[in-house]
This record gives structure tokens, sequence and C-alpha cells, in this order.
């Protein structure tokens, strides 16, 4: 599960950088265009966190939906299947992911 894998990086590496000896919670952002699902990555995150300082950690996880910036009108839009993911504004096809295709690690909570 490499988003697990990366989360963990990214907290660990933060970690380190501060000192910190153990996490109580890490907040992260799952974005919809992942397919990530929380509970998997509860899962994972508990499996791979044995024997690391993040073994008692808790992971809240906050779902970010997909969002599009359309390319010819500026609308910021959440694309839909129904219409073929277009612009409901102005119809063009052209539009930019600008949220909801990534995971993010937003706080870290130590103890
Ligand atoms: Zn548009």
């Amino acid at each position: 599960m490499s988003f697990v894998a990366a989360i963990m990086d990214t907290v660990l590496e933060e970690s380190e950088k501060k000192g910190l000896k153990s996490i109580r919670c890490i907040k992260i952002s799952v974005g919809a265009m992942t397919g990530a699902l929380p509970e998997y990555l509860e899962k994972y995150f508990k499996e791979a966190s044995k024997g690391t300082i993040l073994q008692n950690s808790a992971l809240e996880i906050k779902t970010v939906p997909v969002e599009a910036e359309c390319c010819d009108c500026g609308k910021v839009y959440a694309p839909e299947r129904s219409n073929g993911y277009r612009c409901p504004e102005c119809g063009s096809g052209q539009g930019r992911v600008i949220r909801g295709r990534d995971i993010i690690v937003d706080t870290i909570i130590c103890d």
C-alpha cells in the first residue's frame, strides 16, 4: 500500500526533524480520486506502523472531493460522470483537476 508508505515517510521525516518521540495523531486529507478507502488506509497503517514510533498513533482521515477548474471559463466544479466530466458552465471538456487527486498529511499532533 504505497499511500501508507508515503504517509509514514512524511511523518517519520518530520518527527525526526523536530525530535518527536511519539505521535498522538496524524491528520490526513485523502482525495476521492486516489481511490484509497479510509478503512484500508487505517488497516495498512496499523500493520505498517508496528515497531515504529507511529505504532500507537491515531490516523484521522478526511476525504476530499474531486474538484476541477475549467480551462476555458475558469469555473471550479465537481466533475460528474453523468455529463462526461464536462464543465457545467460552458460545456468544455478541458478541465484541470485541482483537488482530490492526492493524499496530504495535514497535521501531526505529538504527545
Ligand atoms: Zn467552463
